[in-house]
């Protein structure tokens, strides 16, 4: 056997051994992957989701119809139109975001005088056509409903740092 064919058998081999070493050492790291779906990684309280309007306890809407994210956001997604109710309180008829359109900037939810629209943890609604990406109010206060426990913990832990 040449001299060459020695060096080159002798540097595979160096390889080969380090390959199997760095396999051995990573069996018993910490893995880096998860197994997503089924885990999931912490979010931060400052997550920014799925959009969702939300209510107070006594199941009133927090939105007082200011309009302030809808002039706040720089994609323009967001529509409204309002009127004021017979009690004299001010309240939006209309409430849509294209969130086809939408960049998650959080400009919205911080704009927002009365915690009322925000960003919640949610961030798995894919869906299969773009009509359904086009929320109207009533889905944006169902994503309140069901995320309040969340959102509320969340704008908890934010607070000190707002
Ligand atoms: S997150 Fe930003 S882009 Fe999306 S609706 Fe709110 S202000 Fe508009
Ligand atoms: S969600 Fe907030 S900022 Fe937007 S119109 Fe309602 S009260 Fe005003």
């Amino acid at each position: 056997m040449s001299r060459i064919a020695q060096a080159v058998r002798g540097a595979l081999l160096l390889d080969f051994v380090g390959a199997m070493g760095l396999g051995f050492k990573k069996i018993f790291t910490r893995k880096a992957t998860i197994n997503y779906p089924f885990e999931k990684n912490p979010l931060s309280p400052r997550f920014r989701g799925e959009h969702a309007l939300r209510r107070y306890a006594s199941g009133e809407e927090r939105c007082i119809a200011c309009k302030l994210c809808e002039a706040i956001c720089p994609a323009q997604a967001i529509t409204i139109e309002a009127e004021p109710r017979e009690d004299g309180s001010r309240r939006t008829t209309r409430y849509d975001i294209d969130m086809v359109k939408c960049i998650y900037c959080g400009f919205c939810q911080e704009a927002c005088p009365v915690d009322a629209i925000v960003e919640g943890p949610n961030f798995e609604f894919a869906t299969e056509t773009r009509e359904e990406l086009y929320y109207d109010k009533e889905k944006l206060l169902a994503n309140g409903d069901r995320w309040e426990r969340e959102i509320a913990r969340n704008l908890e832990l934010d607070a000190p740092y707002r």
